[in-house]
């Protein structure tokens, strides 16, 4: 069993029932989910002017090999409407590969530790919540020290409570879509 972490991210759409749904997906796709960060509205970063995101970040245990957890999260961006339109451009979900245990890879399609999460506070601040003593395996640094050092200034704001999920998250979410 190894333990991971995820990014997920969506700027289009119902963006909080995509969260929602992907978490459900990874559920059913072979993940035990222990714990969900709140969610927080970041301002996009990037070439493109594009709507704001909400970000979480995820915990969980999984026996998936890494290169099958991609194929899954794939599979699930795919089936969530994911269109690689533009580079770093909108999207309904996108669910990156944070960490993977201690594991370091360096494939073609695969680079974990995720290599940008240092500069990305829509990552860190999730993370914070859920794990600040957790070390990155490359720089031995926490995610404490990295939230605090990074250069990353732009906006993240955690939503209230009240403005957070309607029901449980990871539910299949019910009722018309838009
Ligand atoms: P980004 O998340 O950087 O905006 P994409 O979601 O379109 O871009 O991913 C582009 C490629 O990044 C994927 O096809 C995948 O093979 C590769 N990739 C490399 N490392 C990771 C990782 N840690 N998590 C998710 N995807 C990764
Ligand atoms: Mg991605």
């Amino acid at each position: 069993m190894h333990t991971i972490y995820l990014s997920l991210g969506s700027n289009l759409g119902d963006r909080k029932d995509y969260l929602s749904r992907a978490i459900a997906e990874l559920r059913a796709g072979g993940l035990d989910v222990k714990r969900v960060s709140s969610i927080y509205e970041t301002e996009p970063v990037g070439p493109h002017s594009q709507p704001w995101f909400l970000n979480i970040v995820v915990e969980a245990e999984t026996e998936l090999f890494p290169t099958q957890l991609l194929e899954r999260i794939q599979g699930i961006e795919l089936r969530l409407g994911r269109r690689r339109i533009v580079d770093q451009g909108p999207r309904t979900i996108d669910i990156d590969i944070l960490f993977y245990g201690n594991f370091q890879i360096h494939s073609e399609r695969l680079t974990v530790p995720h290599p940008r999460l240092e500069q990305r506070r829509f990552v860190l601040e999730p993370l914070l919540e859920l794990a600040p003593d957790l070390r990155h395996p490359i720089s031995h640094l926490t995610i404490s020290e990295l939230r605090a050092s990074t250069p990353d200034h732009s906006t993240v704001r955690r939503l209230d409570p009240a403005e957070r999920w309607h029901e449980n998250p990871g539910r299949p979410a019910t009722g018309p879509r838009p």
